[in-house]
């Protein structure tokens, strides 16, 4: 049996997903090879690039003024690639909402003078700051944001307005709401959390922006070159694109990211009711900046959190510890888990209380 798998990333995908990849994984397209053996530079292959860039443009609404690319190297590598292609003035502000937002602005500060404009960090990243006050600087190359974050369960309600280029780290909530994405310099998101399997990270760049990557820019790192050669400068991890792909043809095929979005509310409102009528359970995010991806949460001590982790397991409700950095649980509930997995977990989240309170 399939366990429910609330891990944070890589986390589950869909079972058609999985099981369409099965077949292909021996006989691809007709190829008479595997998916995981074939050329980067088939046509079957270059195919399912194509699709799937054309997949991500139709599903966010992207223009042409955009590239959109498949690179390596994880969100964690495009921390550096942001710098490394925009920062010409070597300036720029990152708004500090939780782990990866501080990671993101520690590694623009390797290459210039990188301001970190505002932080929750006060209130231990339990809400994000108000938009509209933030003291953004001027003449800086672009501002930094993560607009979910994925540790601490808060995300953006709305976005800032900003001078300079925005560029947001999506990786733990790509494709799970509606977004605009032409209010964005950049959007990146390792693919672990709503797409893919581990290995492929998706680059939005508004190409007018990338034309002039940094001297030190490495040729792997500029988003131009990616764009120039469709994703395939070198061999592209094959098989996170490709399974990618059919999660795209998948969430198309169910009406696109609306239809997505009323689906991801309706779970994440079961499991914040649930958790804000009990006396047993807290979440402690600002209700406005609730993240409907990742949920944290907590009984009333750290041994019975142990204990709901250990017993949730054995019920098949697997991968619910939560950060180190926060400890308790977290219930990552992201595009591929379905409703009847958040019910199964408010189940037994119900027993565990009786049992335990
Ligand atoms: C998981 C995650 C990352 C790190 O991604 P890697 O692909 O492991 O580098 C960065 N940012 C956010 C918001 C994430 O959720």
């Amino acid at each position: 049996m399939r366990a429910f798998n609330f891990a944070a990333g890589p986390s589950t995908l869909p079972l058609e997903v999985l099981q369409e990849a099965q077949r292909d994984l021996l006989d691809f397209s007709g190829t008479g090879m595997s998916i995981t053996e074939i050329s980067h530079r088939n046509k079957a292959f270059s195919a399912v690039v194509e699709e799937g860039e054309s997949l991500l443009r139709g599903l966010l609404n992207i223009s042409d003024d955009y590239a959109v690319i498949f690179v390596q190297g994880g969100a964690s590598t495009q921390f550096a690639a942001v710098p490394l292609n925009l920062m010409h003035h070597r300036k720029a502000d990152y708004v500090v909402t939780g782990n990866f937002a501080k990671k993101a602005f520690e590694e623009g500060s390797i290459y210039g003078d990188a301001a970190c404009v505002a932080s929750s960090g006060d209130k231990t990243f339990t809400y994000i700051p108000d938009v509209k006050k933030i003291p953004f600087r001027k003449g800086t190359d672009y501002v930094h944001i993560c607009s979910n974050n994925t540790i601490f369960g808060t995300r953006y309600a709305e976005f800032p307005e900003t001078e300079a280029p925005l560029v947001a780290d999506m990786s733990s909530e790509i494709l799970s709401r509606e977004i605009d994405v032409s209010k964005f310099g950049v959007i990146y998101a390792g693919a672990q959390k709503n797409l893919a399997p581990a290995g492929v990270t998706i680059v939005i760049a508004k190409r007018s922006l990338i034309g002039d990557p940094l001297e030190i820019c490495p040729t792997m790192l500029k988003w131009k070159v990616q764009d120039k050669d469709k994703s395939l400068y070198n061999t592209p991890p094959c098989f996170p694109i490709y399974v990618a792909t059919l999660v795209l043809r998948r969430l198309k095929a169910l009406g696109g990211i609306k239809v997505m979005n009323e689906i991801n509310e309706y779970k994440a409102g079961l499991l914040y009711d649930f958790i804000d009528n009990s006396p047993f359970y807290t979440n402690g995010v600002e209700k406005k900046y609730r993240s409907i991806m990742n949920v944290p949460f907590v009984t009333p001590s750290a041994e019975l959190d142990d204990a709901f982790v250990k017993s949730a397991a054995k019920e098949g409700l697997v991968s619910l510890k939560g950060h180190r950095l926060v400890g308790g649980m977290r219930a990552s509930i992201y595009n591929a888990m379905p409703v009847e997995g958040v019910k199964a977990l408010i189940e037994f989240m119900k027993k565990f209380e009786k049992e335990n309170a």
